[in-house]
Formats: C-alpha cells, structure tokens, sequence
C-alpha cells in the first residue's frame, strides 16, 4: 500500500451557535487543518488537527505537511505505522525546529490520516483494530450546556434539559471568572437544578494560579465537583500538584500537553488524577496510544478532549479499557460522512471502516480555505 500522494487542507467551519468562550478562548469558527493521504490500492486517509480557524496560524500547519513531512512519506508502505511515525518524529531537520507545537499537530494530522487508510484498508472500524471495544455503550458528558459565555439563567436551563430531556447524568461547566465567586454560584445553580445524582465536573481552562484555586476548591468541595479540569497553567507540574495534595476534588488535565514525557512528568507528580490525552495535540494515534497505556499502568482513567477530533476519541474510547466516559461537543458534526451520534447520553459506536475522519464533499466545497 504505497503513498502516493500527500495533500493538505484547512476548513473553517462555522460553530453551532454564533461563538462560545472559556476563560481563555472565544471562537467562532472551528479550524479543520490537516492531510489526505492517498495509496496506490485507491483508498484515501484522512486525518486533521483542530484550531481556531487563524488562516494564518493554520497556514505553517499545513506547510509542515505539504513541504517537511510530505516528502517523507511519498513512495513509503502506509502500513509501516511505527516505522513511518518515527521517521517522522526524529527528522532531525524538523525536530531541531519543533518537538511540541507546530511540528507536532502537523504529525497528529499525517499520523491520524495513515491510520484511517489502514483501518479501511482491513475494512474495519479503527476500535476494531485496535483490539476490539472494550465497554458495552460509551458514555457522553456535556461540556456545550456549560460554556462561560452562556448567563447563568441559561446555564441552569440548559443543564436541565441535557438532564430531563436529553438523558445526560453528566455535566461539564465552564469556571474561570476573574472573582471565582461568580463562579461557586453558577455551579450552586446548576447544582440545585440537577440535584445530587448528577456528575458535575468543572473546567478553568488554566485562568487562575494557586492561591486562587485553593481558595476556590475550598468553597467548591461541598459541591460534590467530579473533577477540576486544567485549573492552571498548562505546562505547570508543580502546582497541580501542591493543588492535588491540598483539595479532595480530583485534578484532570493533558489536553494542552504535546507529548507522552509531558503525561509522564504529570502522573510521575501525583499532579493529575484524570488523564486527558488529545490525539490531535500528541503526534496523533500512535502516541495517544503510550499516554493511555501509561496513565492505564498507573491505574488513572482516561478521559479523552473531544474538542478537536471527537469521531477520533470515541474510536479511541470504545477499544481503551482506561476509558469509560468521553466528552461531547457537538460543533463540527456536519462534516463527516460517518456523523458523530450520542442517544440517550451514551455515544453510538462508529461501524464504518476507518477512523471516522472521511469529510464530506460538501464540507471540503463550504468551508475550505487556501492552504
Ligand atoms: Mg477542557
């Protein structure tokens, strides 16, 4: 199955809703960047990283693919997975430039896309591959009810429908406000609404430092709070951990983080609780592979973003035997030919060969943008 061609491409995709915000972000578009590998057998890989849809930031991704890593590849077996990702990750040219960052979600993108073709080239959905689903149903947390943009009246009313209406016993909401008692009454609201039985887990998207966190987790742990997500900075072990050591509500984080020494260093500090590998961020499959073999080692659940390549992490989620929950956010859905699907709280396992990454013509003509 040799390359025989490697092309790039960014979308952006509108949102959903006209723009969401954490407490570092505001979007409005959600940037689709990445690479279709085709083979000599006719079959197409696709695979992607996500942005903020920055055409300009987006626009070195895709020159890593087409003009670093693409020459690589050309002529190669598509089915050398751990040759082909090693020759890529240890070019020496492109490693001096970038071991994180850049260099790294452009070989999330190439990585993602080879296994796709793989998996379609056995004909089986990439979990199968994997080694087979290892949970019965997947179940879905809802993080869009709980954005930091949507007023608390909203907040309330969303999270009991997700609840009531939508089967949800999950919720993820937003913290990070510059007077964190905005925040402690938010999650009453919402806990009053919901009441007791449901899972309530916070997200500071890295907004605040120490002091402030424990100040927070203080007034925070009546609450029953299932974890607080990326309370700090991203690359910060040494908090994280003070932070573990000195509130009972579990620490998850590692969507920020680029690579598997970075989960390490983490799980090494007693720093994380919850571990949040993205495969898009990490060099794509095959290194979300060693974090969640590493995190499962040290008995810590695994808990993949969503954000960025959610058809990906339930693929990923289904066959990890560390996983057993995966977020939902359901903002770039229209763009797949296998659509990601959640009924009744719970995410429908994916059937279609590959690892559900094949884009629409529709998406590519609506939403593409000039590499
Ligand atoms: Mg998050």
């Amino acid at each position: 199955m040799k390359i025989t061609s490697v092309e790039p491409f960014i979308l952006h995709v509108p949102l959903n809703t006209e723009s969401i915000s954490d407490s570092t972000h505001t979007i409005t578009h959600w940037g689709v960047v990445g690479a279709k590998i085709v083979a000599d057998n006719g079959l197409a890989g696709y695979g992607f990283t996500g942005t903020h849809a920055h055409l300009p930031s987006d626009r070195l991704v895709t020159s890593c693919i087409s003009e670093s890593y693409a020459l690589l590849l050309l002529g190669e077996d598509a089915r050398d997975g751990d040759r082909l990702w090693l020759k890529l990750a240890r070019y020496p040219a492109v490693q001096w430039v970038g071991r994180a960052g850049v260099t790294q979600i452009a070989l999330a993108a190439i990585d993602i896309a080879l296994w796709d073709l793989r998996a379609k080239a056995a004909g089986l959905p990439l979990w199968k591959l994997l080694g087979g689903a290892t949970i019965e149903r997947l179940e879905a947390y809802n993080t869009d009810i709980g954005w930091l943009s949507i007023p608390k009246d909203k907040l309330v009313e969303g999270s009991r429908r997700a609840i009531e209406h939508d089967g949800f016993r999950r919720l993820k909401l937003k913290v990070g406000h510059a007077d964190p008692a905005i925040d402690i009454e938010r999650i009453e609201a919402v806990r009053k609404a919901v009441g007791a039985s449901v899972s309530i887990a916070i997200d500071g998207n890295g907004k605040w430092d120490l002091p402030t966190c424990r100040r927070f987790c203080a007034r925070a742990e009546p609450l029953d709070i299932f974890w607080f997500e990326e309370p700090m900075w991203y690359d910060d072990i040494a908090s994280h951990a003070a932070l573990a050591r000195s509130t009972s509500i579990p620490i998850a984080l590692g969507e920020q983080l680029y690579t598997a020494e970075a989960f390490s260093a983490f799980i090494g500090a007693g720093a994380v609780q919850y571990v949040q590998p993205d495969v898009t961020r990490l060099a794509g499959i095959t290194e979300y592979i060693q974090v969640a073999h590493t995190a499962h080692s040290h008995r810590l659940p695994v808990a993949a973003h969503v954000g960025d390549m959610g058809q990906v992490h339930v693929h990923l989620s289904y066959w990890h035997p560390a996983t057993s929950m995966l977020e939902y956010i359901p903002w770039i859905k229209d763009c797949f030919v296998e659509p990601i699907r959640v009924d009744g709280g719970h995410y429908v396992r994916p059937e279609m060969p590959g690892a559900g990454c094949t884009l629409t013509e529709s998406a590519v003509s609506s939403y593409a943008r000039p590499c």
